[in-house]
């Protein structure tokens, strides 16, 4: 069921804000007020994060104007978290999936960031 925890959207039913909330384990690599990124348990690349919004936003279908600067910031600390992750010169691909059609299975917005290929 959706709420709001100290002014912020959270889904209690919801893995992605379960690990934000710290009730599940991840391995966070950046933490920020906006947003997390933790690696993927099951990686399809060498590097796998995930850049999730602390917000609960089902999809990019469902943001509303009030989530722009939230999805900017999503994009605009990519290149930080690739730095960290040591692939920001090497290369790295940022993905979204939108629903189930296109591979969608966890529904809190996250932006695949993978990398690390020889
Ligand atoms: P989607 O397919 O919805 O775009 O991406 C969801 C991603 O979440 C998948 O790549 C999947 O491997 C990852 N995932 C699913 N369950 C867990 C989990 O419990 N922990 C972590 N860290 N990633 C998960
Ligand atoms: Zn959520």
């Amino acid at each position: 069921m959706q709420k709001s925890l100290r002014g912020r959207v959270v889904d209690d039913d919801c893995l992605f804000c379960q690990i934000i909330a710290k009730k599940r384990d991840a391995e966070t690599v950046y933490e920020d007020e906006t947003i997390v990124a933790f690696k993927d348990r099951y990686p399809h690349a060498p590097v796998h994060l995930l850049i999730v919004p602390k917000k609960h936003i089902r999809s990019i279908n469902d943001l509303a104007p009030e989530d722009k600067d939230t999805v900017a910031w999503m994009f605009m600390k990519a290149p930080e978290i690739a730095r960290l992750m040591s692939v920001d010169r090497s290369g790295y691909k940022l993905l979204i999936n939108v629903e189930r059609g296109a591979g969608q299975v966890v529904f809190h917005l996250h932006l695949h960031l993978t990398g690390g290929w020889r």
